[in-house]
């Protein structure tokens, strides 16, 4: 466990405990000797959601959600967002395979601070839609358990989450990338589609949302694409609860170096408080809660 002393975020390292030992190259490559349990048993396991490959934790306040959180974060995402912090998370390749019932555990070991501070359990990544089984069934234990759930995705495999499954979620974090088809895969290299539709969804259940829209200068923050992404968000104002305008930084720049990736935007600089601000402005313009 490790705390910085001012952000408040304490790192939880996966543990030692009910975890299913082995290595994550073991998942796509050969059986490892070091596996206690074989290659078939454990692509059997993954197909259940026995065991999942969870990259990292963070007990935060105030960021994933309402109150003290613990964000899991997932590996694997389909996105390739080029200003990804977490690149690192996008393969099924870094992690621990961790057990969905020890996961579980050590998520409500903490269920007396959620509920002093209206916390909860986030699922993050990578995408925690891309590991379905084990999300799936973590969600249900720890739902069960009376513990607020959230998971924070970007919507593209919304359509794997059964109307069931979306009631052990309690709230969803969607980001909305960009507002348009063309701009969406040149931030993304994927579909804009499958996230409105999962928006549309979401808000004929009325699941509470909270959008979030990163400024990213000269990739996501033409008045276009604002205006798009408000207008699409605007149709979900019954239960969009508020919208979260993030400005881009140039943090996860080290990681997409380490794991050898070329990064995009080494000479894109964040943006200045007044057009986050003035992006901010526009989504107030259509009636939405803003932050
Ligand atoms: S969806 Fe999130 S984790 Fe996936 S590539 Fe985009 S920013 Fe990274």
């Amino acid at each position: 466990m490790a705390q910085d002393g001012t952000t408040g975020i304490v790192t939880l390292e996966p543990q030692q405990g009910e975890r299913v030992r082995g290595v994550a190259a073991g998942l796509g490559g050969t059986a490892d000797a070091d596996l206690e349990i074989t290659r078939p048993e454990l692509l059997e396991a993954r197909r259940t959601g026995d065991v999942g490959l969870v990259h990292s934790w963070e007990l935060v306040t105030a960021v994933d959600g309402p109150g003290t959180r613990m964000t899991i974060f997932l590996s694997g995402c389909p996105l390739r967002c080029v200003y990804c912090h977490n690149p690192d998370t996008m393969e099924m390749k870094e992690g621990t395979l961790e057990s969905v019932e020890s996961v579980a555990k050590r998520v409500t070991r903490y269920r007396s601070v959620f509920n002093a501070s209206g916390g909860g359990l986030t699922l993050s990544g990578g995408e925690p839609l891309f590991q379905i089984a084990f999300t799936r069934r973590l969600l249900k234990l720890v739902h069960d358990a009376g513990i607020h759930t959230c998971i924070d995705t970007s919507g593209y495999l919304g359509a794997r989450l059964s109307d069931e499954d979306l009631d052990n979620i309690d709230l969803v974090l969607l980001d909305v990338k960009s507002g348009d088809e063309a701009t969406y895969n040149a931030v993304t290299k994927r579909e804009l589609a499958p996230t409105i539709a999962f928006g549309d969804r979401l808000s004929k259940l009325g699941k509470p949302v909270w959008v979030r829209f990163v400024v990213v200068p000269g990739h996501t923050d033409s008045e276009e694409n604002v205006n798009n992404v408000a207008d699409i968000v605007a149709r979900w104002s019954d239960n969009v609860e508020r919208v979260e305008v993030l400005p881009f930084h140039n943090m996860g720049a080290d990681k997409w170096k380490r794991i050898g990736l070329p990064y995009e935007l080494e000479d894109v600089t964040p943006p200045t408080p007044e057009s986050v601000e003035h992006v901010r402005e526009v989504f107030r313009s259509r009636g939405l809660t803003v932050f």
